[in-house]
């Protein structure tokens, strides 16, 4: 039995007070805002690892489509120039007429817009033959790099120059690819170039949206910058070889990084790759500003709708939190008004004891539950003796004093919580004792009648010369249809008899006795 009363203590629910259910529940819309808030964070990271996904892979395919169109170009060039060593190795070339030559040498000779002359130098640099009637003969470039490079290096293959402004075509910016031509004897026998106008690049590079601030460079793999985009006449020819970028731009055939650039200083997402297998490096540059700029507009939007809902949500939660607290509060303070009402409207104020009103009600209900238990109830009536009198020789306030210390006798006789002690009005008191026959009626009266007079309170114009009371009792069974009065009146009585008796005695209802009880006797059943 003990042990499934422990289980149920374990089992019952912990009561919160509404306070701290409140509280609690303020807490938990915040916490719910905050949550919200850190989703928002997160969306907004995501935001930007996707602004810089996007960045790396439009990049990479930008950089890839123009390697491809670039590398295609130069390769159908350099076509042209192995097509031309290719004739100029044929025996008996010589002989034939200039006609003949011209055709054999640049038949298949490409010509696009961007394509300079194919000229064929001699061992000495000087212009042998001309893809173009156009090209005044005799000219020599014995000092440009590509003419230096194959008359050094016998192996140089196919070789991009440095760019240079064109001394054929007023100056236009180019940029030269040459293979060597081997002489009869085996040796260094002149060189066969082809120049391609850097405008080809820019007119690519043109046709790119990189968002502001984004470049696109082409370098030769030694650090010269070929051409770049925006394009500015001073960057052609620069060596960027000692700068940061250009050591990743080495580093690996393709790749990405961010970097700050050589020649404006301005940080970029850099996307490079080598063109085929040719010494040039194509590098796609992409404001990291412009990356940024795009996801911060949204963090701006989203963020401050977040954060404006947030605040709301938290300050709805501490309105709301104020609300219910004031609200508890003024529930709480009603409440305690109640009670205070409840014990002033059924409390005697001079004594403390229960007033009429309560002591009505209890007789009425204590009679009810009587005639159904078929259990005795008894009351007592008790009358402070020549009290109109005391009143006359010691004052009213000290009558007043008298009135409690009786009713502090009535409390303290009083055992069982189901007692009732109440003033019944002026100097006249009323205890009801559901459950009691008279035997215990009168025990109790004898009780508080020895008590008061134990308290020796002087009464000059008392017999006994001390306050006593006289008390009447009765007990009885009550039956359904008798009337709760019947008590009263048989208790009234009897009181009257105890005053007639000589005063500071009880007495039994006429219906056990007549006689008057002498104190400490038992007059029940005589
Ligand atoms: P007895 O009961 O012995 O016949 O004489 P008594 O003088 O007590 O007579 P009665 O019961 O008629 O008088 C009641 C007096 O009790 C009247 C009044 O002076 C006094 N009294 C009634 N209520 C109060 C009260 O609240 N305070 C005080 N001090 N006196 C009260
Ligand atoms: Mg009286
Ligand atoms: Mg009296």
């Amino acid at each position: 039995m003990q042990r499934l009363a422990i289980g149920l203590s374990v089992l019952r629910p912990h009561t919160w007070s509404p306070a701290a259910v409140v509280r609690s529940l303020t807490v938990a819309g915040m916490g719910v805002a905050v949550g919200v808030l850190g989703l928002g964070a997160l969306v907004l990271l995501d935001a930007r690892a996707d602004a810089w996904r996007q960045a790396e892979t439009a990049s990479s395919n930008l950089a890839r489509a123009l390697e491809q169109d670039i590398a295609r170009n130069i390769h159908t060039y350099d076509l042209s120039l192995q097509g031309v060593t290719l004739a100029l190795r044929q025996p008996g070339l010589d002989q034939t007429s200039p006609e003949v030559r011209h055709l054999a040498m640049f038949d298949r000779a490409a010509t696009a817009e961007y394509l300079g002359s194919i000229l064929v130098l001699d061992p000495e640099g000087s212009i042998a033959a001309s893809s173009t009637s156009t090209v005044p003969m005799g000219l020599n470039f014995a000092d440009r790099d590509y003419f230096r490079i194959h008359q050094e290096q016998p192996d140089a293959g196919l070789y991009i120059s440095r760019p240079y402004h064109s001394r054929l075509r007023r100056g236009d910016p180019s940029i030269a690819i040459s293979r060597r031509r081997t002489g009869e004897d085996g040796g260094f026998g002149g060189v066969v170039i082809g120049a391609l106008r850097l405008a080809y690049f820019q007119h690519l590079f043109e046709k790119l949206d990189l968002g502001s601030q984004g470049s696109v460079t082409l370098l030769r793999t030694d650090g010269t910058v070929v051409v770049r985009h925006p394009f500015k006449d001073a960057d052609m020819g620069r060596d960027i070889s000692p700068a940061d970028t250009f050591r990743h731009f080495v580093a690996s055939p393709s790749g990405q990084f961010v970097g700050t650039s050589a020649l404006d200083q301005v940080e970029r997402l850099y996307t490079f790759r080598r063109i085929g297998d040719l010494p040039l490096i194509l590098s796609v540059g992409v404001s990291t500003a412009g990356v940024r700029a795009a996801w911060w507009s949204k963090v701006r939007i989203l963020g401050t709708i977040l954060l404006l809902l947030c605040s709301a949500t938290v300050a709805l939660c501490l309105l709301f939190k104020r609300e219910m607290l004031r609200r508890i509060e003024a529930e709480r303070a009603l409440t305690e008004a109640a009670e205070r009402l409840t014990i002033v409207a059924t409390t005697d104020g001079l004594t403390g004891l229960a007033n009429r009103r309560q002591f009505d009600v209890s007789l009425d209900r204590e009679w009810r539950r009587a005639a159904r238990n078929e259990t005795p109830l008894s009351l007592l009536l008790l009358d402070a003796d020549h009290f109109k009198a005391y009143n006359d020789s010691y004052g009213h306030q000290q009558g007043d004093e008298v009135l409690r210390r009786v009713a502090a006798c009535i409390r303290s006789a009083l055992l069982r919580p189901v007692d009732v002690g109440a003033r019944y009005g002026g100097e006249e008191f009323a205890i009801l004792l559901p459950d009691t026959d008279v035997v215990g009626a009168w025990t109790l009266a004898e009780r508080i009648r020895l008590a008061v007079a134990a308290l020796e309170i002087p009464h000059a114009a008392s017999l006994s010369q001390v306050v006593t009371v006289s008390v009447g009792l009765t007990t009885l069974y009550p039956q359904h249809g008798q009337h709760a009065g019947l008590l009263v009146e048989e208790a009234d009585a009897a009181l009257y008899e105890a005053k007639r008796s000589g005063r500071n005695c009880a007495c039994i209802a006429r219906r056990f006795s007549t006689t008057r009880q002498e104190p400490g006797l038992l007059a029940a059943g005589e």
